[in-house]
């Protein structure tokens, strides 16, 4: 049985940052709206007021001061 290297696995190539954790995604809430999150270019989006949450090293961000609203 040949095992290829976690770190060498093409989707981990394709992304310069690890992914973040389906299951955690799944039970984010916007803090200000309670709202379910979106990962879109690297930051978690909420899916009703559209405020993005930065992920920084695959740990979301949820702070209502972090949220940016888009323009
Ligand atoms: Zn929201």
């Amino acid at each position: 049985m040949f095992l290829i290297p976690w770190s060498l696995r093409p989707e981990w190539i394709a992304m310069p940052k690890p992914p973040i954790n389906k299951e955690l995604l799944d039970i984010l809430a916007c803090p200000i709206c309670k709202s379910g999150v979106r990962l879109r270019k690297g930051k978690l989006v909420c899916i009703r007021c559209g405020r993005e949450y930065p992920l920084v090293d695959g740990i979301p961000i949820m702070l209502p001061e972090e949220a940016r609203l888009k323009n």
